[in-house]
């Protein structure tokens, strides 16, 4: 998506990924003198040979190699957005709490966790049960947390094993009534513009639905967006942040966590907004004005196509349905291998009011329902 808003504005340019054919390799054919890189993100030759190509680099997932990021910005002084100080805080959950806390920003309770019986009953003493269980670096989609209900060995032991080599952290649990996300986009220079307050729903720990705008009574979401763009001014370097956040039944905004790149629930922009995310992304890295965050249609939501097994019909008829649906754009992402709970696409609908957008959606969820069995 950020390749195909590139390729709109026509800036050339280079990929790593692993593998010749990966979904953005499809989008864009490099032009010469550049190259595509096949290699991990965490390879330091195919990072150097990325970062050798080009005026400014970005990621658009955050668990890369950060060490040779920073010395390429030493050696070089070419672009890195967000910069490498800013990733490194973010791939510690932990590390990011601090920071966030450091700046004022409201957020559950959370401690630092010895990995050890001893040190997870000192936590629960803390903040109670149930506790929410974090690996501090490498999650992303629930993987990385644990809830702990029960206080005794066995269970501790069951949690020590389910996140086995992993540095802990622990938070509150929070009785959220509705998880929500802004996206804001950050110029070079720290000027910040937040894209309306989102409701995200998620399933198995994977976001499944966003309805955009968040309906929610009494400046919920002007608080939110606010303290969206504050998240985003702590951070350096530009680009867009995606602000995950806990809304409680009294009004209350928790920021959950924050994700330096364009990010899942604000896939919506793409169609919704006078300018998308990935197109805001790569005006404020290139140091270009920045779009309109504002929406263009009353209502919109975003279903996303997750693998069900490794068997991609299901979610491939959600899609052949949508094709049927007024307003519905269908995204396939070119991705090989369907897996359980990987993501391989999504669905924007776009509609008049938030009523039509759920008449839109129910089909689709039928579509669902019955191909899950
Ligand atoms: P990641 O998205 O990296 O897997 P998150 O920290 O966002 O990790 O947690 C995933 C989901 O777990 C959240 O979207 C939310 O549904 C739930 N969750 C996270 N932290 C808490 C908490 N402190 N209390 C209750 N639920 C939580
Ligand atoms: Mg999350």
């Amino acid at each position: 998506m950020l390749a195909a808003a590139a390729s709109l504005l026509n800036v050339p340019i280079s990929i790593l990924d692993v593998g010749e054919d990966t979904p953005a390799k499809q989008v864009v054919v490099p032009r010469a003198p550049l190259t595509h890189v096949d290699g991990p993100f965490t390879s330091p030759e195919a990072i150097r040979k990325l970062a050798a190509q080009v005026d400014v680099l970005t990621i658009e997932i955050e668990h890369v190699n950060v060490d040779v990021l920073d010395e390429i910005q030493r050696a070089t002084g070419i672009e890195i957005h967000p910069s490498p100080s800013t990733i490194r805080m973010i791939q510690d959950k932990y590390i990011q709490k601090e920071h966030l806390k450091r700046n004022g920003l409201p957020l559950a309770d959370y401690v630092a966790v010895e990995r050890s019986v001893e040190g997870i009953k000192k936590a629960i003493a803390q903040l109670g049960l149930p506790l929410m269980l974090k690996s501090r670096t490498l999650a992303y989609d629930g993987r990385g947390n644990y809830v702990l209900k029960t206080q005794d060995d066995a269970a501790i032991s069951a949690a020590l094993t389910a996140l086995a080599d992993r540095p802990l952290y622990a938070e509150r649990w929070v009785p959220f009534v509705k998880e929500a996300a802004v996206m804001v986009v950050r110029t070079r220079e720290g000027i910040v513009h937040a894209y309306p307050l989102v409701e995200t729903v998620h399933k198995d720990n994977i976001c499944h639905i966003v309805f955009a705008p968040f309906r929610a009574p009494g400046g919920v979401s002007t608080r939110a967006e606010l303290i969206a763009e504050e998240v985003a001014r702590t951070f350096d370097g530009a680009g867009v942040f995606g602000v995950e956040m806990f809304i409680l039944e009294d009004g209350t905004v928790y920021v959950n966590e924050v994700a330096p790149r364009p990010h899942n629930s604000g896939h919506y922009t793409i169609e919704a907004c006078y300018t998308s995310q990935y197109e805001n992304h790569l005006r404020a890295i290139l140091g270009l004005p920045l779009g309109d965050t504002r929406m263009i249609t009353p209502s919109s939501i975003m279903l996303n196509l997750i693998g069900t097994s490794t068997d991609p019909a299901p979610m491939l008829a959600v899609a052949e349905k949508a094709l049927t649906v007024p307003g519905a754009h269908v995204h396939l992402y070119g991705k090989t291998g369907c897996r359980k709970g990987r993501k391989m696409g999504h669905i924007t609908i776009i509609g008049e009011t938030d009523a039509e957008c759920r008449d839109r959606l129910r089909p689709l969820l039928e579509t669902l329902a019955a191909s899950e069995g």
